[in-house]
């Protein structure tokens, strides 16, 4: 889908193409002679760029501009509902998708529980009927659809469009891409989810305007997407960021993933899980046994029932939320050892507890930091619809690139699109 294109005249045109979208996009509704001052280009070049933009129904014409005397400027806006792009995320739970369209807004959303266990060849299947589900009962032309962006738990080879592995959810090399294209009209790109999030965060979130920064997402396991210089680092091989498997007691226990002493096994959902179970099991005094008592089954033990009980007062639930976010610091003080970020988002569904766990999780910080007190370890701004959001973002970044400007005086457009 790529297609990298030199040559001054065709060049000059599509980078004033792009330039004119933007510009639109981000500070629209704007007048022609706006435009040409806040890009530099000249008005017959705006006034015949915009026309054909008119013509392909990207940008309308809405309203006129106040104005103190002569003809009124008409403005010009971008048609961010005319096409529409689809974000999922892909999880141990299901699959969320999301109808959303150019200006990131969620049209539509729909959720499909999915045993993930299933058969790793019929999740394809799966993905493509939930996006043919969305686009029909949105009445939408298939061809409206812009791309699809897919955030997926594991490794991911993101110029192929490969889940190489996942251990958490048991699947490999699935080739969500490859398959999608030949089945849909529109380009799909496929990263790790948390990375999706990440995207959501630097694009609409608290990471706007910060160059280095870390989100982590606890929650049946633990991620981290990590901007550098403004950009999403991915690793050599899709694999930057598995936060969960650093390796935090070489005498640990057994992960699933194959190492000892991982992170995860020490502050995920499954920690609070186990420790509650062990907690129980000991006899201790605790709000926890009664609210066992009432669900019968230690199978029925979860992180909601745990967090009822720290929520009314029980000082033993309380103190298993702080432990894992004790032990959630120590990773921390990794992180910001190896990447001296600024800002630290924390979110996913493992921290409903809120506080308890990121309190302690920022004493272990400042205890191990004392001069930095500049870091700041918040929740992710966005909830769960920041996977779609970002999700999206992985296609309208490729719409909306900036052009490439290469060296030695040498300019490349890399994009997948051509309005
Ligand atoms: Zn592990």
């Amino acid at each position: 889908m790529d297609n990298i294109r030199r040559g001054n005249k065709q060049l000059i045109k599509e980078l004033n193409r792009a330039l004119v979208i933007n510009t639109i996009l981000n500070y629209g509704p704007l007048s022609r002679t706006r435009i040409s001052e806040i890009t530099d280009l000249g008005l017959s070049t705006v006034s015949n760029i915009v026309a054909d933009l008119i013509k392909k129904e990207l940008i309308y014409e809405t309203g006129e501009e106040e104005s103190s005397g002569g003809r009124r400027p008409i403005l010009l806006e971008f048609n961010c509902n005319d096409r529409f792009v689809l974000g999922l995320k892909i999880g141990l739970d299901g699959i969320i998708i999301g109808l959303i369209n150019l200006k990131s807004k969620i049209l539509d959303k729909n959720f499909i529980p999915s045993p993930v266990k299933q058969d790793e060849k019929m999740i394809l299947g799966v993905l493509i009927k939930a996006i043919q589900e969305l686009i029909n009962r949105n009445h939408i032309m298939p061809e409206k659809i812009v791309g699809c962006g897919i955030g997926v738990s594991g490794f991911v080879h993101q110029k192929e469009g490969v889940l190489v592995s996942s251990k958490i959810l048991g699947w490999k090399d699935i080739r969500f891409k490859e398959i999608l294209e030949k089945k849909f009209s529109f380009p799909v790109f496929v990263d790790k989810d948390v990375n999706t999030l990440t995207l959501a965060e630097k694009r609409f979130g608290a990471g706007k305007k910060i160059k280095n920064f870390i989100c982590i997402t606890i929650g049946k396991g633990i991620g981290a997407g990590i901007v550098i210089n403004g950009d999403i680092y991915h690793g050599s091989y899709g694999g930057a960021g598995d936060f969960g498997h650093i390796v935090v007691d070489k005498d640990g226990p057994l992960c699933y993933c194959g190492k000892r002493g991982c992170l995860e096994l020490f502050s995920s959902d499954q920690f609070i899980i186990s420790k509650t179970k062990e907690t129980i099991l000991n006899n201790e005094n605790t709000l926890l046994r009664v609210l066992l008592k009432e669900e019968n089954s230690l199978d029925s033990v979860s992180v909601e029932m745990t967090l009822e009980a720290a929520q009314r007062g029980d000082v033993i639930a309380k103190n298993i939320f702080q432990e894992a976010g004790r032990n959630l610091g120590v990773g921390v003080v990794n992180l910001i050892t190896l990447f001296d970020p600024e800002l630290i988002l924390v979110g996913g569904e493992g921290i409903k507890a809120g506080e308890l766990i990121l309190q302690p999780m920022r004493d272990v910080v400042i205890n191990n930091f004392p001069h930095r007190k500049e870091i700041r370890i918040i929740p992710l701004q966005f909830g769960e619809d920041g996977w779609l959001i970002g999700a999206a973002e992985l296609v309208l970044g490729e719409v909306f690139k900036t052009p490439i400007f290469k060296s030695k005086g040498k300019v490349a457009i890399k994009s997948a699109f051509h309005w």
